[in-house]
């Protein structure tokens, strides 16, 4: 005998009715693409809890992708015995025996959820408890604080024998909260603010400002492998990457150096609006944190949010930056966030930058010159890629179609 399923729990308490099935069925899909590479895993549903059969695949692999999936509240190696005594008192002690670490402690916790199985909990806790006692040398049994926590379930399925659990990742799982476009840049905020949107359900398009050859391959590469990491944590994503060299050099020749960056911003955010739009995405999501530089204070952001009216979701607006570079450095995006690279931002602005933008000017120094064509050509040749899905993973679509 050995551990021969994972047993998943999940466990938002206010799921009900229809919420109930899209967050079951979202995550058993979820569950299914993060372990695709086991061919031979079979991901099963039952009454509140989700099981994979393992079959022949090597279950430390499995248990380290299930870390990653939002929605799982916890999860545990499990054993499957028939309902019959003797077949669980052996279970019980092969997953015992089985289980890593220091085991010197046990108690046992049955549960008969299936009630025409003949012996009560009480009575099956210190048949399974003798068992284990009978079999082992220097184990004893400490209700209180043991080391292994032997849990026996009895199902009508059969009985599922659990020793621990590993804690989830919590959250939602992806895609029940519906589509957000991440404007995603090269830097360390915003792929963790991708992260957390996507700890709550979300969906992401990603969006992303390129300025060749002010920016390189190098600059976009990054993007790619940033948008890679996400990807373990709910499924492929699309990459939208707008090409914004035009558009820049329009605003260093007609707007005032002070107000560049601004101005920048409501030009990016009108863009990835336009993208949110064609791809059903309900908000956008960006890294700013509050008063973090010059284009995050309040003044700043109440400037160029004008622009749309679309919902602005900012994960980290509370955050320290050590508190988003801890978050970064745990999800796997840091090493890659930090490489250097020309930021399309930077390159044509001016340190000069008001940190107070006022909404009357931006609108006047937007009026001396028609943005519009450059607007729409970044839009119409914005180049969409799918990553995460090896067989989608070419250059999709040029969006003409996006106007
Ligand atoms: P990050 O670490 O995410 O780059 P930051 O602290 O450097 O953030 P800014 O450069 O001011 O801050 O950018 C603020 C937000 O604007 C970013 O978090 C991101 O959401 C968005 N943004 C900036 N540059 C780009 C870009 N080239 N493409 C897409 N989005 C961008
Ligand atoms: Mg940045």
């Amino acid at each position: 005998m050995k551990y021969d399923h994972i047993l998943i729990r999940y466990g938002e308490l206010a799921l009900k009715g229809k919420n109930r099935k899209d967050f079951e069925n979202k995550l058993k899909e979820n569950i299914q693409f993060a372990i695709r590479e086991h061919r031979t895993c079979k991901v099963k549903r039952t009454y509140g809890r989700m099981f994979i059969e393992l079959h022949d695949e090597n279950p430390n692999d499995v248990l380290e992708k299930l870390k990653h999936i939002f929605g799982i509240s916890s999860f545990s190696l499990a054993m499957k015995t028939e309902n019959d005594v003797e077949a669980i008192k052996e279970g019980a002690l092969q997953a015992f025996l089985q289980r890593e670490g220091n085991n010197r402690t046990f108690k046992v916790s049955a549960r008969r959820s299936y009630k025409p199985f003949p012996i009560r909990s009480q009575d099956l806790n210190q048949h399974v408890g003798a068992h284990i006692l009978r079999n082992t040398e220097n184990v004893t049994v400490d209700v209180h604080n043991p080391d292994v926590e032997v849990v026996v379930e009895v199902r009508e399925q059969g009985t599922y024998i659990t020793c621990g659990r590993i804690d989830g990742a919590g959250g939602l799982p992806v895609g029940t909260a519906g589509k957000v476009a991440l404007m995603l840049s090269g830097g360390i905020d915003s792929p963790v603010a991708g992260y957390l949107a996507m700890k709550r359900g979300a969906e992401i398009e990603a969006v992303h400002f390129h300025s060749p050859p002010y920016t390189n391959e190098r600059a976009r590469k990054k993007v790619e492998d940033l948008t890679n990491i996400l990807t373990k944590f709910g499924g492929s994503i699309r990459l939208h990457i707008v090409p914004f060299t035009e558009l820049q050099k329009a605003i260093h020749a007609h707007i005032p150096s002070s107000y560049s960056m601004t101005i920048m911003r409501r030009m990016m955010l009108r863009i990835t609006e336009r993208i949110a739009q064609k791809q059903d995405a309900k908000a956008v999501v960006n890294g700013e944190s509050l008063g973090q530089v010059a284009s995050q204070t309040l003044e700043s952001m109440h400037t160029i949010n004008e622009v749309t009216n679309i919902p602005i979701l900012r994960p980290l607006v509370t955050m320290d930056k050590q508190e988003v570079v801890e978050v970064s450095e745990q999800i796997g995006t840091y090493d890659i966030s930090v490489l250097p690279y020309e930021d399309c931002c930077t390159i044509f602005l001016p340190s000069d930058s008001v940190t107070k933008p006022r909404r009357d000017k931006a609108v006047r120094f937007e009026e001396a010159f028609d943005f519009e064509p450059y607007i729409n050509e970044a839009v119409q040749y914005v180049e969409t890629l799918t990553i995460g899905n090896e067989q989608e993973n070419k250059t999709e679509q040029k969006m003409n179609d996006l106007l």
